[in-house]
């Protein structure tokens, strides 16, 4: 694979960054794709975009704003709080369709750079709830995807079965666990590397890393 190209889907958070570590030790040539719908915080495209340069990953930006007119939700909204899902129901940063939208997109800006591959860090493990994160529908929408362009498309998901604990370990092992753990954004509240602490982003990212930090003897 050492001579295909990938372009990862990137929004400068702890598991698109491990992705993008991924990518970079498989590939010859990796892009880099990050979508802006008006989230709450600008910072998150800042970061991606800093990330992109320090690694020496071409970087595309596409505007998605659009989503924010179709699906107002607590990710583009203020007023809108950030919450965890009751019993059954979805959680408030749910956009309906929101990686069938992203990904489709990718694979026309992969199909215009020529790359073979597309990588997403969605992952079923840590599912809270997103119907578009699980493994059948990456599946389905890769055939989707290769009939509507009649490409050769390969949707790689790394992240798939790994749960926060072993997304840390991953990028240990990619060497980039320092980088990760200072350079990426997940919090809800826009605060980069550790966060705010109190966010449900902030809540799964130090869990996970304080499981594989104690696993590995050094907590
Ligand atoms: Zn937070």
């Amino acid at each position: 694979m050492k001579n295909d190209k990938a372009l990862v889907v990137f929004s400068g958070g702890q598991d698109s960054t491990t992705c993008l570590f991924w990518a970079k030790e498989r590939f010859a040539e990796v892009e880099a794709v990050t979508f802006n719908y008006n989230q709450r915080h600008k910072l998150e495209i800042e970061c991606a975009r800093q990330i992109s340069k320090e690694l020496g990953i071409r970087h595309h930006i596409l505007d998605m704003s659009l989503l924010n007119q179709l699906a107002p939700n607590a990710l583009t909204r203020d007023e809108i709080e950030v919450k965890d899902g009751e019993e059954g129901e979805l959680p408030s940063t749910f956009v309906p369709g929101r990686n069938l939208l992203f990904l489709s997109f990718a694979g026309v800006l992969a199909s215009q750079i020529n790359a073979k591959h597309i990588i997403t860090g969605v992952c079923e493990t840590d599912f809270s709830g997103y119907p578009d994160c699980r493994d059948v529908f990456i599946k389905s929408l890769n055939v989707t995807l290769n009939l509507s362009m009649d490409a050769q498309f390969v949707i790689h998901t790394p992240l798939m079965w790994l749960n926060k604990a072993e997304t840390w370990k991953l990028a240990d092992e990619l060497d980039a666990l320092d980088y990760v753990r200072e350079k990426t954004l997940t919090c809800y509240n826009g605060i980069p590397a550790g966060g705010c602490g109190e966010c449900p982003a902030c809540h799964l990212r130090k869990n996970g890393l304080e499981e594989y930090l104690k696993e590995k003897g050094e907590l």
